[in-house]
């Protein structure tokens, strides 16, 4: 891709409104879509851009994706016929840039579809959460065509730092799931030290620097403990309900691939739990409030 592009970007979310943001920043002409409507005006007043729509979408020469999961990132592209939805308004030879947390086989399957209908894609999920996205330096983990990496890398490099090529279509959407797992198995080791420690007679303020200049420090315990826990913000921006799927991505991926996963069997159960009784807008750092009551 050239330095300035004309870029479609559907999902102004938590993550895909300052991705966005920062893809317009470095002089891109970018095209907007959203389910709500509120931010695609916000975006326009604050960023510039148009909308992404009928009218713009053949002029783009990619479109990035940050929704959800894989079932709305279908939708959007196929639409529920499977041939109605955005990708059938492209241009030939466009690119789609799945950047959500989507499933891995189903975006090789998606990978198969869209180059049928003459496109190119790329799966390109993200780490480092919404303080990231907004300063730019995200983990962007690739998979798909390594000369189409390349062509991309430009428009990748506005919002991330470390642009890993991971392998083919949908190996970015595992390695993601199994990031994401261990982050979450970190999280529920962490909260549960902290609860155990606080029984015991230490303060969690206290642990927490313990877990910090020790061995068992981890981006929890330096990112989200105080920040968002122990404050009771609990705004990381990440909803606990996302996190429970991307384990749940990885569950499945371990059982296609015939490895048992012993650990990460009860700390899906536990996440699944969990999102049972919280709503879409719980923080997945509320697994602090969640585990102090018992599950
Ligand atoms: P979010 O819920 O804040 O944003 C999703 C956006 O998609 C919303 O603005 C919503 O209106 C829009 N949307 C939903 N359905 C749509 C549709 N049919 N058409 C158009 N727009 C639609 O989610 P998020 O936190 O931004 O996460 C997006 C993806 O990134 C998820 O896959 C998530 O797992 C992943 N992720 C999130 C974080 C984080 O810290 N929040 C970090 C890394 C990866």
């Amino acid at each position: 891709m050239s330095e300035q592009a004309k870029v479609g970007f559907i999902g102004l979310g938590m993550m895909g409104y300052p991705m966005a943001a920062r893809v317009a920043a470095a002089g891109n002409e970018v095209f907007v879509q959203d389910a709500d409507e509120n931010r695609i005006k916000q975006f326009i007043e604050e960023h510039g851009g148009k909308r992404f729509d009928e009218s713009t979408a053949k002029s783009v020469s990619v479109v990035i994706t940050m929704l959800p999961n894989s079932k709305i990132v279908e939708t959007v592209l196929l639409g529920g016929d499977g041939k109605s939805g955005w990708a059938s308004k492209l241009s030939k030879e466009s690119t789609v840039i799945d950047m959500s947390s989507s499933e891995p086989a189903r975006s090789r399957d998606l990978a198969q579809l869209l180059k049928n209908m003459g496109l190119q894609y790329l799966d390109a999920p993200v780490s480092g959460g919404v303080a990231r996205a907004v300063s730019g330096k995200l983990a962007i983990l690739v998979g798909g065509d390594s000369d189409l990496l390349e062509r991309e890398r430009g428009l990748l490099s506005t919002m991330g730092t470390a642009i890993l090529h991971i392998g083919p279509a949908g190996a970015g959407h595992a390695a993601k799931a199994l990031n994401n797992y261990v982050s979450a198995a970190g999280l529920v080791a962490t909260v549960e030290a902290l609860q155990i420690a606080k029984k015991f007679g230490i303060e969690p303020a206290v642990m927490t620097d313990v877990l910090n200049s020790s061995s068992g420090r981890s981006n929890t315990s330096e990112n989200k403990v105080k920040q968002f826990m122990l404050s009771e913000s609990f705004g990381s921006g990440f909803a606990l309900q996302l996190m429970t799927k991307d384990l749940n991505i990885a569950f499945a991926l371990s059982e296609a691939v015939g490895y048992e996963m012993q650990m990460g069997a009860s700390c899906v159960e536990l996440w699944n739990k969990a999102a049972a009784v919280s709503t879409p807008a719980t923080d997945h750092t509320e697994m602090y409030r969640i585990l102090a009551e018992k599950l």
